[in-house]
Order: C-alpha cells, then sequence, then structure tokens
C-alpha cells in the first residue's frame, strides 16, 4: 500500500512555488501578496490562519492578516473587501470562514473579486469550474487532486465516488475528477446503498464528516482512497476513513493527520500564485 505523504508532497510544492516566485519577483519586480480576513477568536481559526501566514511567508509571498472582533458589523468587512479588491498589491483575499451568525456568508463570498477569489467559491468561479474554464478551484479538492493524480496520473475511464456533496469538497472534487474523463459518482446522506457505490469505485474521496465511516469491506482492491475528514474522537483526530484496515485492501490512501491538511494550505499558495499570474495578463 503507498502512504500518500501529504506532508511531503505539500512540502515540494512549497518549494516549487517559492522558487516561481523568486522568478516572478526577478521579472516583475513584485510579489503575489494574500490578505486574509478573520472574524472572532475562535481556535481552530486562529490556527489555520497562523498556518496559513507562516506558510506563505516561507514561500516568499506577501501576506497580511487582518483581524475583526467577533461582533464586527457586516458593513464593515464588505467595505474592507471592497477596498482590498482595488488593491494592487492584493493578489488573492480569504476570508476565513466560519463566520458569525450576523454576517451573511454568500454575502461575503460575491464581494470578493472573482480574479482574487483564492478560496474558488465565488459563483463565477464555481461556474467556470464546472463548465471547464479557467478558475481558482477551492483548495482542498485542489490538494486531493495533485495527490490522486501523483498516484495516477491517467485517470481517464477511472470510476470515482464521492462521499459527500459539499460545496467545500465533494462538488468541485467531482468536477476536477469529470475533467479528467473519470466516470464520477457523487453520494450524500441520501444515498441508498453507500458501500456497493463504494465497492464500484477506483477513487474514493471522502468527505463527510462520520469517524472511520469507510471499511475495508467497502473498498474494492487497488483503489485509490483519499480521506478528508477531521473528527474529533476520544482516541484524538481521525478521518472518514478506518485507515488501519483500509490500508490492507486499497492501493494508496492518506492518512489523517498528515494527508489533505497539508496540501490545503500548499493549494491557498498556489492559488495566490495563480491571481496574480493571472492579473498580470
Ligand atoms: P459538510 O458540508 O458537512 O458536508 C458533509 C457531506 O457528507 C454532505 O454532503 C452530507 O450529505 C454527506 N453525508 C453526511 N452523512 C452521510 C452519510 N451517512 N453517507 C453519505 N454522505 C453523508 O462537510 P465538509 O465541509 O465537506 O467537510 C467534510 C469533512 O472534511 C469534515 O470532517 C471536515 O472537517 C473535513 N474537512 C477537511 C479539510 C482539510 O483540509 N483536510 C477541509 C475541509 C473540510 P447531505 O448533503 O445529504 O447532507
Amino acid at each position: 500500500m503507498i502512504l500518500i505523504d501529504g506532508k511531503k508532497i505539500a512540502a515540494e510544492l512549497r518549494e516549487e512555488l517559492r522558487h516561481e516566485v523568486v522568478e516572478l519577483k526577478a521579472k516583475h519586480n513584485k510579489v503575489p501578496g494574500l490578505t486574509v480576513i478573520l472574524i472572532g477568536d475562535m481556535a481552530p481559526s486562529q490556527i489555520y490562519v497562523r498556518n496559513k501566514e507562516k506558510s506563505a511567508n516561507e514561500v516568499g509571498l506577501k501576506s497580511e492578516v487582518i483581524r475583526y472582533p467577533e461582533a464586527v458589523e457586516e458593513k464593515t468587512v464588505l467595505d474592507k473587501i471592497e477596498e482590498l479588491n482595488k488593491d494592487e498589491r492584493v493578489s488573492g483575499i480569504l476570508v476565513q470562514l466560519p463566520l458569525p451568525k450576523h454576517i451573511d456568508k454568500q454575502k461575503v463570498i460575491e464581494t470578493i473579486l472573482p480574479s482574487k477569489d483564492v478560496d474558488g467559491f465565488h459563483p463565477m468561479n464555481v461556474g467556470n469550474l464546472s463548465s471547464g474554464y479557467e478558475s481558482s478551484v477551492p483548495c482542498t479538492p485542489l490538494g486531493c487532486y495533485l495527490m490522486i493524480k501523483k498516484i495516477e496520473p491517467n485517470l481517464s475511464g477511472k470510476k470515482a465516488v464521492m462521499i459527500g456533496r459539499s460545496n467545500l469538497n465533494g462538488k468541485p472534487m467531482a468536477q476536477l475528477l469529470l475533467k479528467e474523463n473519470c466516470t464520477v459518482t457523487i453520494t450524500h446522506s441520501k444515498t441508498k446503498d453507500l458501500k456497493a457505490e463504494c465497492l464500484e469505485a477506483d477513487i474514493i474521496v471522502a468527505a463527510v464528516g462520520i469517524p472511520e465511516l469507510v471499511k475495508a469491506d467497502w473498498v474494492k482492491k487497488d483503489a485509490i482512497v483519499i480521506d478528508v475528514g477531521i473528527n474529533k474522537t476520544e482516541n484524538g483526530i481521525v478521518g472518514d476513513v478506518a485507515f488501519e484496515e483500509v490500508s490492507k485492501v486499497a492501493k494508496a490512501l492518506t492518512p489523517v493527520p498528515g494527508g489533505v491538511g497539508p496540501m490545503t494550505i500548499a493549494c491557498l499558495l498556489k492559488n495566490t500564485i495563480e491571481c496574480f499570474k493571472r492579473s498580470l495578463k
């Protein structure tokens, strides 16, 4: 079984990006800039944002975090996004989710200029991705996709099963694999026989949020299994896949932690650089 080492692949990607930033700086005398807006003091968001900032600095991006208290007015945030939209030094804008209840998430997402939408959540980017056009792609599925391609460069004709249909994971992941000519099935909480669907799959991407849902007898021999889940349990953090037993049947499997997580942040940096390059055109 191939253990898909997300930490290692992410480190390689960051190194490539670091070189790219050096070249861009030499050629254009400026570097891509990432601005993150963080609202409130929820511990997980604070940790994610700190990691994003550290990684952005490592690859040479100009990174900035704008912090607001939990009670900040929606208008203040929207006005700041408008200001960042106009700021030439800012290539990418990310508003860390989740947001406090009084702030309309969709309004926030739609205020970010699509060309600076490093999360790929703006409807314009969602539409472009599903139409097969150039777009920002949400960071987690992009990371999953790059890991799958490392294991199997030619995905044409493979049967892929997404478990979960969120806008964040399942749907964009399905679009990426469809573009690679996979035959894609998207499953969700109302799917009748999830085990039977999974048993057909050459590739399974589990993004559900149920600890160790995917068992060994759901997985075809030699399938590639990507575990997006992050679940806190009494035994620590586990994924949506029963790692020990599935590792005995799968061809390749991501661990949790150390699989999809590190790739998500590396892909945010990649998206920022892509936004910068598109702004030069
Ligand atoms: P989400 O928005 O809650 O979506 C979960 C999806 O799973 C929904 O489509 C839901 O179906 C489906 N589902 C629920 N129970 C199911 C069942 N029994 N069988 C089949 N499908 C079922 O979650 P998300 O934001 O996509 O995140 C999923 C997991 O990934 C979470 O554990 C999250 O923490 C993790 N995550 C990890 C990263 C990372 O960087 N590694 C990034 C983002 C998220 P319905 O649509 O029918 O409700």
